[in-house]
C-alpha cells in the first residue's frame, strides 16, 4: 500500500465515492430471507497485518455470509486431506454462473472448483467423512480466527434449504457420478446451513487475516495455514473468487477476493491486510455493486493492486 496514507481518510473518502452506485444493484431473493434486508446498507474494515483496524458505515453489523464461508471450509478440508481434495474438485475458472448446472454434466460431475456451488457441496461432502455437522465446525472455524463467537442464523438457512432446488440438482448429479458420497439431504442442509452463518466485516476482515499474514492468525496467535498453502488459497481467490466476473474483477480490484449473496465481499492484500466490505445490492453476477466499487476505489486510493 501506498506508504504515508491514512487508511480512515481512505475509507470516509471511498464511503463518498461510492454514494452514486447504490440503487444500480438488486438484493439477492432467491433466498427469500436476504430480500427483506435494507438494501442501502454499506460497512468496510480494513485489518493490517501489524495489528491496524479501520472501519467505517455499518462495519460491525452482521450480515449473512454465504459463499464467503467456501473459502474457511476449503481451507479446512486442505488442512484435512491435503492434495486429496483436488481429486473431487477443480481449479480452474468456471466461466459460468455459481449455480450453473449443465457444465456439470459436461465434465462428468466433477466441479470447475471449490467456489461455485457444486464444488463447494463436494467440500461440504470430504468434511462430513469426519464430523456430523461440518457447519459448526466452518462456524467454529471462522469465529476462532475472528476472535469472536459466531451463529447461524436459522431462519436464512430454513429459508434457503425450503427453496435450494438448484442445489439439489447438482447434489444429485454429484451423488450419481461419486463426486458426493454422502446423502444429498444431508450435504444441502449442512451447506445452506454453512452459508446462513452471519458476521461483520470487522468479524470478516480479521478472520481472514492468515491469508495476508502468510498463513499466521494474529487473532489466534497460532499458524493456521501453511505457507504454501496461503499462496494457493490466495490464487483460487484470483481466479475463481467472483465466480464468471472474475476477469473484470480482476480488472477493476487486483485483489483475490470472495463474494457472496449476502452482500460481503472479502479481498486480500498479500503480505499487508484483508478489507471486508458489505452492501446487499448485487450484480448479475452474484457480487455486490457497490462493495466492488469499494474495493476498485479503496485499491486505486492506496495503490495496493496485487496486480
Ligand atoms: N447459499 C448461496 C447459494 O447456494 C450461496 C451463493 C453465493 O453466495 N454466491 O446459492
Amino acid at each position: 500500500m501506498k506508504s504515508g496514507v491514512s487508511i480512515d481518510d481512505v475509507l470516509a473518502e471511498v464511503a463518498l465515492m461510492v454514494r452514486p452506485q447504490f440503487g444500480k444493484g438488486r438484493p439477492a431473493d432467491y433466498i427469500p430471507q436476504l430480500a427483506g434486508i435494507d438494501p442501502h446498507k454499506f460497512g468496510m474494515a480494513v485489518c493490517t497485518f501489524s495489528g491496524g483496524e479501520h472501519v467505517i458505515g455499518d462495519a460491525d453489523e452482521a450480515f449473512s455470509a454465504q459463499s464467503i464461508t467456501k473459502l474457511f471450509a476449503l481451507g479446512l478440508a486442505l488442512n484435512q486431506i491435503g492434495d486429496e481434495v483436488w481429486t473431487r474438485v477443480g481449479k480452474e475458472p468456471s466461466g459460468t454462473p455459481f449455480n450453473f448446472l449443465s457444465q456439470l454434466e459436461y465434465e462428468h460431475g466433477v466441479p470447475r472448483n471449490p467456489f461455485i456451488n457444486a464444488g463447494a457441496l463436494a467440500i461440504t461432502d470430504i468434511l462430513l467423512d469426519t464430523v456430523k455437522a461440518p457447519e459448526l465446525l466452518v462456524r467454529d472455524f471462522i469465529g476462532m480466527l475472528s476472535g469472536s463467537r459466531l451463529e447461524i442464523d436459522e431462519a436464512v438457512a430454513q429459508s434457503e434449504i425450503d427453496t435450494a432446488h438448484k442445489n439439489r440438482a447438482i447434489a444429485n448429479l454429484m451423488r450419481g457420478a461419486g463426486t458426493i458420497t454422502h446423502a444429498v439431504e444431508a450435504v444441502i442442509a449442512a451447506y445452506c446451513r454453512q452459508c446462513a452463518i452471519t458476521l461483520s466485516c470487522r468479524q470478516l476482515a480479521r478472520a481472514a487475516l492468515p491469508l495476508a499474514a502468510d498463513g499466521f492468525s494474529p487473532v489466534a496467535e497460532e499458524t493456521i495455514f501453511p505457507s504454501r498453502l496461503t499462496r494457493r488459497l490466495n490464487a483460487l481467490l484470483l481466479t475463481c473468487g467472483t465466480y464468471d466476473s472474475v476477469g473484470s474483477f480482476a480488472y477493476r480490484v487486483g485483489l483475490p477476493a470472495k463474494s457472496g449473496v449476502g452482500g460481503g465481499i472479502l479481498a486480500v492484500v498479500p503480505g499487508q491486510a484483508t478489507i471486508a466490505v458489505w452492501s446487499p445490492e448485487l450484480d448479475k453476477f452474484g457480487s455486490s455493486v457497490v462493495g466492488t466499487a469499494a474495493l476498485e476505489y479503496f485499491s486505486q486510493l492506496t495503490n495496493c493492486s496485487v496486480l
